[in-house]
């Protein structure tokens, strides 16, 4: 009887902690530039479902290696490229975000690539071109193997994300304005989401509105305690002159901007939202600064988690 009711108690709270659980968040590559085995690639997917959304893809190969390395997948690398990613969003055209997914194309399965306009624009011209590589996708250069299928998703559009159960919105960032990126809100059949950010400047440097517009768009989820996750850049340290940010956020905007974010939900603090700290830039002592700074100045009291390559990350 007694044992009967350890094992109901022990049964009880492991579907409790599996409940809390949505989504696997496994980081392929954590680096804003520097080493090209490294780069800007999250896969997310539902827990347990191993059927991932890419976003961004800047590292594959060398970021499933590292999660084979770690017992997160029992297959080859190549299953895991072919049957585990189902699709793509690359977050605007900038190489440290893409380069693995051009690179891995001959051996990848046929997939959908989620990106605004613009971004398929420098997809179609830039890259899948038959002079820069091969034209794997279903438009532009003559001939197209039509393997890739571009999927122009226009800001604030609900979509699909195909062979998953998930839905996702894209969103304009001002990355030196003009020049845009983009962040992408996913969201599981429980209407639970995780957002995910490109690279980004903050507003009053770019003087751009896109960072409070999505904050404004996401807002109704943290008051319904439905945002798991914040996955954004802080690429240089505070050292940095804000003249010479080039589209990108440093510790001390990244709390200007999420102190709006507070201020625009309406919430008393933003806990129970993980922030993941992504595209930090490699040189000197530039990491360690960017993390120092983080921790040392975090008036929000926010759960900070700095990825690591092929570590998975339950949400
Ligand atoms: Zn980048
Ligand atoms: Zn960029």
């Amino acid at each position: 009887m007694l044992k009967g009711k350890k094992w109901l108690f022990g049964f009880l709270l492991t579907s409790i902690s599996m409940s809390a659980q949505s989504f696997d968040l496994l980081p392929l590559g954590v680096h804003g530039g520097g080493e090209e085995n490294n780069l800007s690639a999250y896969l997310l997917g539902e827990t347990g479902k191993k059927e991932y959304i890419s976003l961004d893809a800047g590292t594959l190969r060398a970021g499933i290696d590292k999660a084979i390395e770690n017992n997160v997948f029992q297959v080859s690398n190549e299953e895991v490229l072919r049957k585990y990613i189902k699709a793509y969003f690359i977050s605007h055209g900038h190489l440290d975000h893409l380069s693995g997914m051009i690179i891995n194309s001959p051996e990848d399965s046929a997939k959908h690539i989620y990106a605004l306009p613009s971004t398929i624009e420098v997809l179609k011209n830039r890259y899948f071109t038959n002079d820069a590589w091969i034209n794997f996708a279903n438009e532009g250069d003559l001939p197209q193997l039509g393997k890739y299928t571009y999927q122009s998703i226009s800001g604030n559009q609900e979509f699909s994300i195909e062979n998953t159960n998930l839905k996702a919105k894209i969103f304009e960032l001002s990355h030196v304005n003009p020049y845009k990126s983009s962040a992408i809100l996913v969201s599981n059949p429980k209407q639970e989401a995780v957002l995910y950010l490109g690279d980004t400047g903050a507003d009053r440097v770019e003087k751009s509105q896109h960072l409070q517009n999505l904050w404004a768009a996401v807002a109704p989820w943290i008051q319904q305690k439905k945002l798991k996750a914040i996955l954004i850049e802080v690429s240089f340290d505070n050292s940095r002159d804000e003249k010479a940010l080039f589209g990108h956020l440093t510790p001390k905007l990244l709390n200007e901007e999420l102190l709006k974010l507070q201020q625009i939900s309406k919430v008393k603090d933003l806990s129970g939202i993980k922030i993941i700290i992504t595209h930090l830039k490699p040189g000197g002592k530039q990491i360690e600064n960017i993390k120092n700074q983080l921790l040392q100045q975090n008036p929000l009291k926010l759960e900070l988690i700095f990825p690591e390559q092929g570590k998975k990350i339950s949400l």
